[in-house]
C-alpha cells in the first residue's frame, strides 16, 4: 500500500460504537454521511454533494477516530495526511503532495472495488490559515489554492466519490475560502467530553483490562473535568502500568488515582515555559 506523508493507509478502521462520548459529534456526522449514501435521490433533486466535512475541536477529542469510522460507514477507503506535511521549502511542492493524496486515494478505492474515498487532512489550519498571513509566503497559498480547485473538481459522478474530512483545533485561523458552499460546507464540533462522555471512553479503554472491584469508572470520569478522550486513554494505560510495576494482577482504584495525577502533572510540565 502506498504511504502519504509517512502515514500508512492500510490503518484498522472503527465503529462509531468504539468512540466514546461526543454523542452531539456522531450524530451529526452520521447525519451529513446518510445525506450522502443517498446518491441517486441527490442527484435526481440536482442537489451539490457534500465535498467536504470540518470537525473542530480540542486536541485528542476523537476528530480522527470520527473520521475513520466515517470511512467504515460509508464503506470507503481511508487516505490520511497532516497539513504540517504539505508545507515544504521549495514552491510548488505542496501542490503537488495535495494532487497526488487525492490520485491515491481513486487509485486505492479502485484497487479494492470501492467506490468512494475519505481524504482525512488533520491539521487542516497549517495548510489553510487565512492567506497572506504566512508572511506572504508563496507556497501555503500555492497548497491551499490546489486543495480548493481539487475540492471544486469534484463531482457526484465521479467513479470513485471522494469526500474530505478536514481537522482543525483553530478554527477561528481558517481561511474562510474553505467554508464557502461546495467546499468545508458541514461542520461538526467536537468538544472535551462531559461526565457521561468521559465515564464512557473510561469503560471502552478499560474494557481489556482486569479491574478490581473496588473501581468505581464514575467516580474517575466525576474527577477528570477537563479531560480529553487522549487523556483519559493515558490514564488507563498509566494505571495499567503501575499496577505491572507493583506486581498486581489487576488495576485498583488507587492506580487509576495515581494515573490520574500523573497525567495532570505531565500536562503541566507540558505547559511549563521552555528556558
Ligand atoms: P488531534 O487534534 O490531536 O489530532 P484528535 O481529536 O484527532 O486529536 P484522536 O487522534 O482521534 O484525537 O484521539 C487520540 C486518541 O485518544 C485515540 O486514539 C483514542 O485512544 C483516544 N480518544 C480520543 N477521543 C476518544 C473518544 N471519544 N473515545 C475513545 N477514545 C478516544
Amino acid at each position: 500500500f502506498a504511504v502519504v506523508g509517512g502515514r500508512s493507509t492500510e490503518e484498522r478502521l472503527i465503529d462509531f460504537e468504539d468512540i466514546g462520548g461526543q454523542e452531539v459529534a456522531k450524530k451529526e456526522l452520521r447525519e451529513a454521511l446518510d445525506f450522502i449514501k443517498d446518491v441517486e435521490r441527490i442527484k435526481s433533486l440536482g442537489i451539490r454533494p457534500i465535498k467536504g466535512i470540518l470537525l473542530s475541536g480540542p486536541p485528542g477529542t476523537g476528530k480522527t477516530l470520527l473520521a475513520k469510522a466515517a470511512a467504515k460507514y460509508m464503506d470507503s477507503v481511508f487516505v490520511a495526511a497532516s497539513g504540517s506535511e504539505f508545507v515544504e521549502m521549495y514552491v510548488g511542492v505542496g501542490a503537488q503532495r495535495v494532487r497526488q493524496l487525492f490520485k491515491q486515494a481513486r487509485t486505492l478505492a479502485m484497487r479494492q472495488g470501492k467506490t468512494s474515498a475519505v481524504i482525512f487532512i488533520d491539521e487542516i489550519e497549517v495548510l489553510g490559515g487565512k492567506r497572506g498571513q504566512h508572511h506572504g509566503h508563496l507556497e501555503y497559498d500555492q497548497t491551499l489554492n490546489e486543495l480548493l480547485v481539487q475540492m471544486d473538481g469534484l463531482s457526484g459522478d465521479d467513479k470513485v466519490r471522494l469526500l474530505v474530512i478536514g481537522a482543525t483545533n483553530r478554527l477561528d485561523i481558517l481561511d474562510p475560502a474553505l467554508l464557502r458552499p461546495g467546499r468545508f460546507d458541514r461542520q461538526v464540533k467536537v468538544d472535551l467530553p462531559d461526565k457521561t462522555g468521559r465515564l464512557h471512553i473510561l469503560q471502552l479503554h478499560t474494557r481489556n483490562k482486569p479491574l478490581a472491584d473496588d473501581v468505581s469508572l464514575e467516580e474517575i470520569a466525576r474527577d477528570t473535568f477537563g479531560f480529553s478522550g487522549a487523556h483519559l486513554e493515558s490514564v488507563a494505560n498509566e494505571a495499567a502500568i503501575i499496577a505491572l510495576r507493583e506486581g498486581a494482577a489487576q488495576i485498583t482504584h488507587a492506580h487509576l488515582r495515581a494515573a490520574v495525577d500523573k497525567v495532570i502533572m505531565g500536562e503541566k510540565l507540558d505547559r511549563l515555559p521552555s528556558p
